[in-house]
């Protein structure tokens, strides 16, 4: 028999992580005589709702007494972490709940008023529509209070108890698509000081193993694995290939850290969108819509890009923000007449799409007059009668239509196809182009 357990809404501003919390507690439950089934599960959620601490990222993992055949999924202080395929025997979950609850109210920023931890423990799984709602949507505490009611699950929030929101959707994740991340933990004394990771060695991991992504942001010459909080975390690969990221992690020179343990995810996928025409679009929502520009590009103040797109149904701002970078200069060429897909998550004041990327499907032909028709008899270029109204001959009067003026097409400098933020302003649940499989 097999347990689900997730947790959620652990850290603060000031520091913590979920998956730290999680890593302490897989640790605890080892030493405990249980096993983990399978990989622990990193969760993100609806990235547009305001009360999330940074990533809306959510825990969940198996455990039993694990059988057979087993993986490394994690170290702490030189103890490797065994994974399993199946488990038996039963799971005691009075005394699984005293651990989870001791090491939570350790580990947990309970002080800080927006940290609302929460934990869920279930023999049954919640069914996958409820990760579908949580990480499209916003979902109530009610809604969910009433699955876990239902499948009989142990559960317990602290404070507004709405960290129980996302450790029930994180256990109800199946993925369809899914990717890995391996986190090391740093020593706690380093906790909160500057990070020593090497960013040559950072590069040469990134252009060694392929099946990772958004190591390193070439742009603005930034390493990404790092976090920017005071969190527990030294660094994060991301990947396709949880055995790459194994050999990922030893190419990386840096402090000496305390252990790391190896995720599924789904980052990277881009779960979080939903096709929608413009007059079905709600605050809050992540979108693909498809549309005509009908607003040219203008620049506000703080460099952020905004054009307008319409289809047969409404219209809707979209917006490029400052630090998304070169991408806005992408979107600056955009012209009334082009047809787009864009793909983003939606604000609620003001009401725009924050685009994290987009494919232009089609560019209107854009052409300026050049010069004006030449005069047969005359010899010389005629003149405008008035907008739209033609052309008369200087000396003689003959008329000509606009049509006989000399056009030249604009060069509009950009293509059809896909266009990305870059990897240092990419939302986690944003597929990379790099695994669309589309040519940057
Ligand atoms: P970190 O990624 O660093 O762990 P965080 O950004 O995940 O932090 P949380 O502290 O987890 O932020 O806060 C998110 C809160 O929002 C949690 O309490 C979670 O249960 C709740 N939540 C997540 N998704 C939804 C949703 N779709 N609807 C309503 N509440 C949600």
């Amino acid at each position: 028999m097999v347990v689900w357990i997730g947790i959620d809404d652990t850290d603060s501003k000031k520091g913590g992580c979920t998956t730290y919390v999680a890593y302490r507690l897989i640790d605890r439950l080892l030493d405990e005589g249980y096993s983990l089934i399978g990989f622990p599960r990193l969760v993100r959620l609806n990235p547009n709702i305001p009360w999330k601490t940074r990533g809306n990222g959510a825990v969940s993992f198996r455990i039993g007494r694990g059988k057979g055949k087993s993986i490394t999924v994690g170290e702490r202080d030189g103890r490797e972490f065994p994974s399993f395929g199946y488990a038996d025997n039963d799971v005691d979950l009075e005394h699984v709940k005293e651990i989870i609850e001791e090491i939570l109210e350790e580990e947990a920023h309970l002080s800080d008023e927006a940290t609302n931890p929460g934990y869920v423990i279930t023999k049954e799984k919640p069914e996958r529509e409820l990760y579908e709602r949580c990480v499209k949507s916003v979902v109530s505490l009610e809604d969910v209070l009433r699955v876990l009611r239902r499948i009989g699950a142990v559960y317990r929030g602290y404070k507004n108890g709405r960290g129980i929101i996302g450790a029930t959707s994180a256990i109800s994740w199946e993925p369809l698509d899914r990717t890995f991340e391996v986190i090391t933990y740093r020593r706690k004394e380093m906790w909160g000081r500057k990070r020593e990771v090497d960013e040559r060695s950072v590069i040469e991991m990134d252009r060694s193993i392929r099946s990772t992504f958004d190591n390193y942001d070439y742009e603005t010459k930034r390493i990404l694995i790092t976090p920017n909080s005071p969190c527990p975390v030294l660094f994060g690969i991301r990947g396709d290939d949880p055995f790459d990221l194994l050999r990922a992690k030893d190419m990386i020179s840096s402090e000496d850290y305390a252990g790391w343990l190896l995720f599924e995810t789904n980052q990277a996928t881009d779960d979080h969108l939903e096709r929608k025409k413009i007059s079905d679009i709600k605050p809050y929502e992540s979108v693909i819509v498809k549309g005509l520009v009908d607003r040219d590009p203008f620049v506000i103040e703080g460099g952020h890009v905004i054009f307008r797109i319409r289809d047969d149904t409404s219209s809707i701002d979209c917006t490029a923000y400052e630090p998304t970078k070169s991408f806005r200069n992408i979107v600056r060429k955009l012209r009334r007449g082009d047809v787009v897909e864009v793909y983003g998550g939606v604000r609620s004041e003001p009401f725009t799409i924050n685009i994290e990327k987009i494919r232009i499907e089609r560019l209107a032909r854009l052409v300026v007059k050049v010069e004006n028709p030449v005069c047969e008899r005359c010899k010389i270029h005629m003149k405008s009668i008035g907008k739209g109204k033609g052309y008369r001959g200087r000396r003689c009067g003959a008329v000509k239509g606009e049509e006989d003026a000399r056009y030249e097409e604009l060069e509009r400098g950009i293509r059809i196809g896909f266009y990305e933020v870059p990897p240092s302003a990419r939302r986690h649940l944003s597929k990379p182009l790099k695994r669309l499989n589309v040519p940057p």
